[in-house]
């Protein structure tokens, strides 16, 4: 089956900008490839400096006026936006599965996550309050308000085109602010016809610009960014190296960050949990997406007793996965998003062996499928001098570690510059208590391997980042809070 999208005009290879759909400033343009097939999907504006400062001008002209909206008035636009991602499921999802190559199955699932944000941030921008703080003195009267921060620069990765730029857009905009975007220059096409569904909702001309750039022209633009007083905040999911690079370039305009940054998740099996569910949890966890999400379990460690059992266990239900492209319906794995993250994958596994390790399943590139296929691995007698222990795989490949006792793995689990997601099974309620807490990570999943929710909050600790995503949190990094004191009133 050929993917095809029912209303071909949501493919756009250009910027929205001021409202309007442009080219880049030089005209440039640059190819979108399937990572299926490495065939070329479009070809797209290949924005530089000039674009993103065109861009930042027109959020800067429509920023008042949105600022002043009724909260309520955004809150509709939102709610518009939000109806018709959903209407637009099956071409958004098409549009994703082209560009990143993940299953339709799973594309479809990342436009109602992504659209579940809009919804969310629909309703909370009519609830942010302000405080009346307690009278002090008399004939003063201390108020703390909360505003819109100002421009907002929001800077994407690949591996969730629709669902990790629409968490960033979503406050922003429900909080006042106007905003200047850049997807990966991966999966700019899902991006861009989501920008498209919001200016169809009546989003106002200039409220969200969005500009299309390949890997060295974006980071020109982003550089204008950084460099720019009018962008107050920078918005970043993407990798711990560029997440530092953006704190130091923006420290001289000293602009608010979020940074939502890599991870390298640890998932403890004790020999008390329930193994089925613990199985369950790492096929959720880990081969969503193919392995490539912030939130996989990166390193396996299962107590010494079950190990064996639970490494059968698994082996089983991996090796019955199905590679595909996600053309084909029956996929639930994809190819992976290039070549670049073929060979590490690959590297990470022939370290691994060499090392120690044995392959139980997979173990190898697909190259009968495509040039970007990997097949799903499952690694026993993992240890801590391989590479699968200190660097993000971001591929199908799931390290099993050995361990003995609960002091052991949490030291082991904590030994990483690293703390976005963490997972444990268990079934003694007091280990619940102790692991949860012990756990140096952003975002816990108890006998639980899907934590993902627009009303939970999403972020990470150490060098995975700070800010958090969602949740009645996820608005405070797009406000910023002004007291006024009143006198005279006695
Ligand atoms: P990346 O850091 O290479 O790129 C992310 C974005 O930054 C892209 O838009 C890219 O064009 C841009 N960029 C790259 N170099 C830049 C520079 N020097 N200046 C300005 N912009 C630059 O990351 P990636 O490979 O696209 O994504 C994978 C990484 O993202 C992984 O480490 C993954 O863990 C992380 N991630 C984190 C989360 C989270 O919520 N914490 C979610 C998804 C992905």
């Amino acid at each position: 089956m050929a993917l095809k999208l029912t209303r071909s005009e949501l493919l756009h290879r250009q910027n929205l900008i001021g409202g309007k759909w442009v080219d880049a400033s030089d005209s440039a343009h640059y190819p979108v490839i399937n990572p299926a097939t490495d065939e070329i999907v479009a070809k797209v504006a290949n924005s530089g400096a000039a674009d993103a400062h065109a861009a930042t001008d027109a959020a800067e002209k429509a920023f008042p006026d949105w600022r002043d909206r009724l909260p309520r008035e955004r809150a509709e636009i939102l709610r518009r936006w939000h109806a018709l991602i959903v209407q637009n499921t099956e071409d958004l999802a098409t549009l994703m599965s082209m560009e990143q190559g993940k299953p339709l199955a799973e594309s479809r699932g990342e436009v109602a996550y992504g659209a579940s944000y809009v919804a969310w941030f629909a309703d909370e921008a009519t609830r942010i309050y302000g405080d009346i703080i307690p009278q002090q003195q008399r004939g003063k009267r201390m108020t703390a308000v909360k505003e819109p921060i100002g421009i907002v620069a929001a800077i994407t990765p690949w591996n969730f085109p629709l669902a990790m730029i629409a968490r960033k857009i979503a406050p922003a905009l429900a909080a006042g602010c106007t905003v200047v975007a850049k997807p990966a220059e991966d999966t700019p096409l899902t991006a861009l016809a989501l920008a498209a569904l919001a200016k169809e909702a009546g989003l106002p001309d200039g409220v969200l610009n969005m500009i299309a750039a390949a890997r060295d022209e974006g980071i020109a633009a982003v550089a204008d960014w950084l460099a720019d007083d009018r962008v107050r905040k920078i918005t970043f999911t993407g990798s711990t190296a560029v997440g530092k690079h953006l704190a130091r370039e923006s420290a001289s305009t000293l602009k608010k960050l979020s940074l939502e940054l890599g991870g390298n998740a640890p998932f403890i099996v004790f020999d008390d949990a329930d193994l089925e569910a613990a199985v369950a949890g790492v096929m959720a966890a880990k081969f969503r997406n193919g392995g490539q999400t912030c939130v996989c379990p990166n390193r396996i460690y299962v107590q010494s007793s079950v190990y064996e059992r639970f490494a059968d266990m698994l082996s089983k239900r991996v090796g019955a996965l199905k590679v595909a492209p996600a053309s084909d319906t029956s996929a639930q794995i994809g190819p992976m998003i290039n070549q670049r993250a073929i060979d590490k994958i690959a590297r990470h596994v022939d370290d691994a062996v060499e090392n120690g390790a044995t392959v139980l399943v997979g173990g190898r590139r697909l190259t009968e499928l495509g040039p970007n296929y990997y097949a799903p691995t499952v690694l026993t007698g993992a240890n801590v001098n391989m590479l699968v222990c200190c660097e993000e795989t971001f591929g199908p490949v799931a390290p099993l570690f050995r361990f003995e006792d609960e002091d052991e793995v949490i030291r082991l689990a904590n030994d990483t510059p690293f703390g976005l997601a963490a997972y444990f099974y268990t079934r003694d309620v007091r280990r619940i208590e102790r692991v949860g807490r012990r756990l140096e990570a952003g975002v816990i999943g108890v006998n639980e391997g899907a934590v993902a929710s627009e009303a939970a909050p999403f972020g990470g600790v150490k060098e995975s980042g700070y800010g958090r995503e969602g949740s009645k949190y996820g608005l405070d990094d797009y406000l910023s809070i002004k007291y006024l004191c009143q006198g005279g009133l006695d």
